[in-house]
This record gives structure tokens, sequence and C-alpha cells, in this order.
């Protein structure tokens, strides 16, 4: 018996009309024009606001939601995220600046990150955000420059838990890492804290990214809240913040399965009221990057060119890894895999054909899709990758090979 070949989740964020696309209301033949010229990112603002609300339907109102800058930090979409999230966490000088832009207050703005600049913590002491602490070394700097602009810093520890997020894309915490303070070390460093000049608001802790599995994830967030708490009954002062961390990932490979948010949110209320009973004026805070925008988000090219060498099928196009890496395979996988790539001007075709689809690039590894089924098509047509409103365009070498600078648009 054969087994069917995995496939992509079925991805219906974006509506068909006459076989073609529709992003942001839009067909994307328009949507091209609109933009000017190809390759172009469009993020679907409408899709971002309906995931935050199906985040809000199945969390109860005690979690609070911050977006994490990184998956996407283009200004027009933070400033849309800040109207529907409760805070934000971000990673260096230039994201801080473009959250500390929105009407956020700043103490809802978390500064996390290992080796944070000098000038990055006095400008985030003098903002009034806070400040997630990596070392005990960084905890004494930031204390110090307080004093010296006679400032009291907000701070919060950043924890490297004592476990992993098991099955997790990219693991962030556990065994040993760059990030945060090992778990083991936290009573001392909050000893030290006593003699300090800091407002302390609590902890943070995060295990991991990508994930597509219920069970580990609840697992992952309840003992993340049994590390708090433990930690908590040594800290000088009410903890008013845990931020959990989140993980909650996206299906982007043939294979993936949509995350049910049901469950994870369920459990989430039974650890807030653990912590209720515990400390009534503890927040709990999930920080989530892609979950909130991936899905939003296409990336557009043109097909320029196509080929047949030896009897497969490949289609040229404008853009390539120099502006989606991750699409490319080339962003930590190790194993490459197709994301969902379709023909977005013939989304299911008259005839469908295998086809690559790679860029412009003179290098093997700049391939948008492998070998993958779809629409038959030829120079003119638009490619679009789907799940790419996350980890684009800032987590692609754009540089290399001199090419231009796609457009972003938030339609
Ligand atoms: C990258 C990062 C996130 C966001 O991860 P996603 O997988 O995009 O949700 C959240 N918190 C911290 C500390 C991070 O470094």
């Amino acid at each position: 018996m054969n087994n069917p070949l995995p496939e992509h989740a079925p991805l219906t964020q974006f509506p068909v009309h006459h076989d073609c696309l529709y992003v942001g209301g839009m067909p994307l033949t328009q949507l091209a024009e609109r933009a000017g010229s190809t390759p172009f990112y469009a993020y679907d603002r409408r899709k971002i606001t309906e995931r935050v609300a199906l985040l809000r339907q199945h969390l109860s109102r005690e979690i609070q939601l911050h977006y994490a800058i990184k998956a996407n930090p283009m200004p027009a979409v933070v400033q849309h995220l800040a109207g529907l999230v409760d805070g934000m966490d971000v990673a260096s000088f230039g994201e801080m600046s473009t959250a500390l832009d929105t009407a956020l207050p700043p103490d809802a703005v978390s500064f996390a990150g290992p080796g944070k600049s000098t000038h990055a913590l006095r400008s985030a002491i003098a903002a009034g955000v806070v400040l997630n602490l990596e070392s005990a070394r960084e905890m004494e700097l930031v204390a110090r420059l307080g004093q010296s602009m006679e400032i009291i810093p907000r701070v919060a520890i950043r924890v490297n838990p004592d476990f992993e997020l098991k099955a997790s894309g990219m693991k962030m915490g556990g065994g040993a890492k760059p990030f945060g303070v090992d778990a083991e070390l936290v009573p001392d460093m909050l000893q030290q804290l006593q003699g300090l000049q800091l407002d302390f608001m609590g902890f943070h802790c995060f295990a991991g990214s990508q994930n597509l599995n219920e069970a580990a994830l609840c697992e992952a967030h309840q003992r993340t809240i049994q590390l708090l708490i433990r930690l908590s009954q040594r800290a000088p002062s009410p903890i008013r913040m845990f931020n959990i961390g989140g993980g909650l990932g996206v299906p982007y490979f043939p294979g993936d399965r949509r995350l049910d948010i049901a469950p994870i949110g369920d459990n989430l209320h039974v650890l807030a009221e653990q912590v209720k009973q515990y400390s009534p004026h503890t927040r709990i805070a999930l920080e989530l990057g892609r979950y909130l925008v991936a899905e939003a988000g296409v990336y557009v090219c043109r097909i320029v060119e196509r080929k047949v060498s030896r009897g497969r099928i490949f289609l040229i196009t404008d853009g390539g890894m120099h502006h989606h890496l991750a699409a490319s395979g080339n962003l930590g996988q190790v194993i490459r895999k197709n994301f969902p790539v379709i023909i977005g001007n013939k989304v299911y075709g008259e005839e469908r054909e295998i086809a690559s689809i790679v860029g412009p690039l003179c290098t093997p590894l700049d391939i948008l899709a492998d070998q993958s089924p779809m629409a038959k098509a030829s120079p003119g047509d638009l490619v679009a990758v789907l799940q790419s409103g996350a980890y684009g365009l800032t987590a692609s070498p754009i540089e290399f090979l001199q090419h231009s600078r796609p457009m972003e648009l938030l339609v």
C-alpha cells in the first residue's frame, strides 16, 4: 500500500475568485499594480486582526498578549498590532524605537536579548521599558546606569528553564544556552537584586518556538508557571509579571497541521487560576511572533523565464532567497521542504504540472519551490509564497547579489 505524500495544510486565509488569489480584498494582479513592481511582500491587516480575535476568544481575560516584533518589524504592522495587543517584546534598540513610536505605554514594552549594548540599555532605562535581564553582570550595569541617570530602571529576570520545549522547531531554553539566567542561579541573583535600586517586575521565560504540538506546548506552559512560582518565593517584592513565552507555531511544510488553540487556552486558564491563588496581582503574558503575523503575509514575485532542463521544468522569477531566506530552506532547515507556493493568478489552473520555482541568484540555494505540483505557468505570471508574514524580509540576506529591495505593503 502506498502512503499518500504529505500535503500542505489547507490554506484558506486568502479567498480565490476567477482562479486569482485575493489579498487585502484585492486580486493579486491588481495588488501587483498597486505595488508598482515585483517582488513585494503584502500583509493583510484583517487577517492579523482575526488572528488576535481568535486568541482572545480562547484565552481567559487575565492572559495578556504580547507581540514579539522580531517576527515582522514593519512599522505599519507594528502600529496595527499596537491597537490589538497588550504589550510588545523587543530585542534591539531599533525594535524598541519602533515599539515606542506606538501608543502603547513604555512599561508594556519589554526588552530581551543577550549582549544588550550600554547605549541601548541607557535608552531603555530613560524610556521606562522593562529590561529582561540576561545575566548578573547586566543587572549590576543596569543598576549603575540607572543611578547615574537618577532613574529607577524597570527590570525582570529572563530565566533559562531547567527543561526543554519538546517537539519544537527551535529550542530557546533548557540546557546550556546564551539566553537568560540558568534557573538554579536565579535565587542568588534575586538576593543580590535586593541591594540594588531596581523596580523588579517579575520573570520572563521563553522555552522555544514554532511548535505545532498542543500537548508539548501545554506541558511547557505548565512547567514554566511552576518554575516561576517557585522562583517568585525568593523574590524581594510581589511579582507583577510572568512572561511565559509562547512557542505557538504555524503550518509551513507538507504534513504540518494547524494548531488547535482550544486546549492551549483551557490549560492556560487553569494555570492562571493557580497563579491567582498564589499571587493575585501577577499578570501572565504570552509573547507571540509568527503566530500573529505569518499567515497574514504573502511574498509575490513574477516569472521571467520558463526553462526545461533535461526533462525538469524551472520557472525563474525576479525574487528569491535574498528576499525570503526561509522559503529557500536556508534559514535553519536541516532537510529542505517546500513552503506553500502557488501561481497567484492561476491558483488551480487549466493544466497542472510539477515544476521548480527558482530565483535569479547565481547559486543553487536560490529555490522557492522544489519539484512541486502547481498550475502550468509562463513568464508574466505571479508566484505567491504563502505563510510569509513572519521572518521574511528582515531575516533575509537582501544585499546578496545586489538586487533591489522589495516593497512591503500592509493592505
Ligand atoms: C523570537 C522570539 C519570540 C517569537 O517567536 P515566534 O516563534 O515568532 O513566536 C518570542 N520571544 C522571544 C524571547 C524571542 O526571542
